[in-house]
């Protein structure tokens, strides 16, 4: 059980081996955005607020995957219809 804490700020590319920080990955072109409703429909227990993030490693053009906090924004929260028209 060591190194998680190592593995969690540091991403290495599965194909070639580059390695990214937590800054260097931000920089890298994202492919997509999974968002908590769609991680969902494939894990029960996950976070509300977490998001996987897709991005191209620059070293071989590999996907690579990573879980990301995502902000929830207040605008983002379904607008309440007034009832009894
Ligand atoms: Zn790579």
């Amino acid at each position: 059980m060591t190194g998680s804490r190592a593995a969690a700020a540091e991403l290495r590319c599965s194909t070639c081996g580059q390695s990214y920080g937590a800054f260097s990955w931000t920089e890298l072109p994202t492919v997509r955005i999974l968002t908590s409703a769609e991680v969902h429909e494939h894990v029960t227990t996950w976070p509300e607020e977490m998001v996987v993030a897709v991005r191209t490693c620059r070293g071989c053009g590999a996907p690579m995957a990573r879980t990301a906090q995502h902000r929830i924004r207040p605008f983002a929260v379904e607008r309440i219809e007034p009832v009894g028209r």
